[in-house]
């Protein structure tokens, strides 16, 4: 249990004074009551916030294994980044920070000193851990006094080797050991590059170490499942020579590296003569995730080819991002444009956008949309988070990680989804559905050599249908292309078998793939196509009484060494071509080889 305790400074106390009255009687009464109601509460709430700002408190260790310090701190800012911590020890202008914040000072040159103090219970000797939480912090420096009143310092943060880690954790975590019914004063000197933010917070060791291994674990997992996802699309990229989803493994791969330096993994990964990189990658990686984002948004989306106005909006933000490189470096005004622009236009845009065309149907906008928002929503949070537009929350952290990554996982759904259905569309007529001749082709030849390899026939049955030319003539074009969507279903319900395959081979024209059929029962399944093509209902215009006819050729053969699946096309055709002559309306096999 945490307790307050008085450090003896005297407890500020407003006073509040009676409202003067002048209304008539009732109302009068019952105005003036709630005046009172309103004050009393006013003067209520403020003299607590008084009695905890004012009041210095010290933490009290029990046994918990872990105190948030937000409420126990007292701040000093050093501009000149000179004052030696006997110097703050004397000052008199510390300010107290209000309980349950966590402090956020935005960007500063200034070196921050912060101080708190840690009552042991007078039975034992305490050894605590101090964990300063915000990994992007440049230096970290401790200083506690021993019992002959000699300051002892340690340093650390992410400007600094690992190797002058006091304890190897992602966060910057100081050992301190507490006399039984000892306080003792712990100081803080901070100096960051990136937001002033200040976590501190007190462990035990077995806090210390569970924590750390919940933290590893969740995010070794993230961290491995995201690397897989970037794999997979690196090569599917390569591969097929796309850019798509090399942007999107890019989009990945900055993701991580965000994910790895904000949550201090980085750093400890670095050599030391590589640490110099750490502080300036941050910020690298942050433009790299918004380059690659907006570069793979206008790729999906084909942007440029819907409009060249929205693309070029989206090209501007593009760009914009490389400008969080250079960041530290401008006013603080221009540091907040650039990112409102970025956190908040850039994403109100581009969701806009993502939402328009899923309404408009362009493919696996939805999926796009979904993960698009849930990328974006997070950034938002956590820009907010940072600048200090809303609390910092310690947990704040985990919603980031989680929910970006199940944004990439939309949108390598909605990537992988659009693939899928390019390589489809690729093989497929889209009138009728059925593969085109260039999936037949690949069928044929598959089919082929499989038959070749087993001694197993191959039938191919080319079919026509019959004064196709008439029909359209009176029925007009869109009859005819309803007439040719039938005639594909019935071809295509006959080719149920594993290998067997209907396709649309040019204009009326079909052909149909039989692997391990042989001439005869190829003749009769031919036939029984030719019956269900001639039944009345088949005709969309039947109202003219006339009935929808097709004629087939048929081939068989035995896959032989040396011989060409093309000769049994041209064989079947040669065999369609008798059935016109004798008259349509017919099936004719051709010679056996
Ligand atoms: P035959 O019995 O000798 O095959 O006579 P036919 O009239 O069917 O043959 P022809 O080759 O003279 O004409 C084929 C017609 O098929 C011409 C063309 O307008 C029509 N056709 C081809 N593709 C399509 C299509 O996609 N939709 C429609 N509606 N008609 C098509
Ligand atoms: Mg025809
Ligand atoms: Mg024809």
């Amino acid at each position: 249990m945490i307790k307050s305790v008085s450090s003896g400074r005297p407890c500020a106390s407003p006073v509040g004074g009676k409202p003067a009255l002048s209304l008539p009687a009732a109302s009068k009464r019952r105005s003036s009551f709630l005046k009172c109601v309103i004050l009393a509460l006013a003067v209520l709430g403020m003299s607590l916030f008084a009695v905890h700002i004012a009041c210095g408190a010290i933490l009290i260790l029990e046994d918990k294994p872990s105190y948030d310090l937000s409420g126990y701190l007292d701040i000093l800012s050093d501009p000149s980044q000179r004052l030696t911590v006997e110097q703050v020890e004397d000052r008199k202008d510390w300010m107290q920070t209000p309980p349950g914040r966590i402090p956020n000072l935005g960007f500063t040159q200034a070196a921050i000193w912060i101080r708190f103090s840690l009552a042991a219970r007078s039975d034992a000797p305490e050894k605590v851990y101090v964990s300063f939480e915000y990994p992007v912090t440049q230096v970290v420096s401790l200083f506690t006094k021993d019992r002959q009143g000699v300051f002892s310092e340690e340093h650390t943060g992410s400007g600094m080797a690992s190797s002058a880690n006091v304890l190897p954790d992602r966060h910057f975590v100081f050992p301190v050991m507490i006399a039984p019914g000892e306080t003792k004063t712990v100081y803080l000197r901070v100096q960051s590059a990136s937001r002033m933010i200040l976590p501190v917070r007190v462990l035990t060791d077995s806090a210390l170490v569970g924590k750390a291994v919940r933290d590893y674990a969740i995010y070794g997992a993230l961290l491995g499942l995201l690397a897989l996802v970037t794999l997979y699309f690196v090569s599917v990229g390569s591969f097929l020579y796309k850019g798509t989803p090399i942007w999107l493994a890019a989009y990945g791969i900055f993701f991580g590296l965000h994910t790895a330096i904000r949550g201090g993994f980085i750093r400890m990964l670095l050599p030391d003569a590589l640490l110099p990189i750490n502080n300036p990658l941050q910020l690298i990686v942050i433009a790299g995730l918004f380059f690659t984002g907006a570069k793979f948004f206008r790729l999906f989306l084909s942007l440029k080819s819907r409009s060249v106005v929205l693309d070029r909006i989206m090209l501007f933000f593009q760009y914009l991002s490389l400008t969080f490189i250079i960041l530290p470096g401008l006013p603080e005004p221009i540091i907040i444009g650039v990112s409102l622009a970025l956190i908040v236009l850039n994403p109100l845009f581009s969701i806009s956008l993502a939402f328009y065309f899923w309404h408009k149907g362009v493919s696996n906008a939805g999926l796009f949309a979904i993960g698009w928002i849930v990328a974006h929503c997070v950034a938002v949070y956590d820009f907010f988070r940072i600048h200090g537009f809303i609390p910092y929350q310690p947990l704040g952290e985990w919603p980031i990680p989680f929910s970006l990554f199940a944004a990439l996982l939309f949108l390598s759904m909605a990537l992988i989804r659009r693939n899928t259905l390019d390589h489809q569309m690729a093989e497929t007529d889209p009138l009728t559905r059925l593969a085109n001749r260039r999936k037949f082709d690949e069928a044929l030849t598959e089919e082929w050599n499989r038959c070749q390899r087993l001694g197993s026939p191959l039938s191919i049955v080319m079919a026509d249908v019959d004064h196709f030319k008439e029909y359209n003539d009176a029925h007009g074009h869109k009859a005819g292309d309803l007439c040719l969507c039938r005639v594909a279903d019935i071809l295509k319900s006959h080719t149920r078998r594993t290998g067997e395959l209907a396709a649309r081979y040019g204009g009326e024209e079909f052909i149909l793939l039989f692997p391990h059929l042989d001439a005869a029962s190829a003749f009769e399944l031919s036939e029984a196509i030719r019956h269900a093509i001639g039944k009345p209902a088949m005709d969309p215009a039947s109202r003219s009484g006339r009935k929808i006819t097709i004629s087939l050729g048929i081939a068989t053969a035995v896959p032989a060494e040396g011989a060409k699946p093309e000769e049994l096309v041209i064989k079947a055709d040669q065999a369609l071509y008798e059935a016109k002559r004798a008259g349509r309306n017919r099936s004719a096999a051709a010679a056996p080889a």
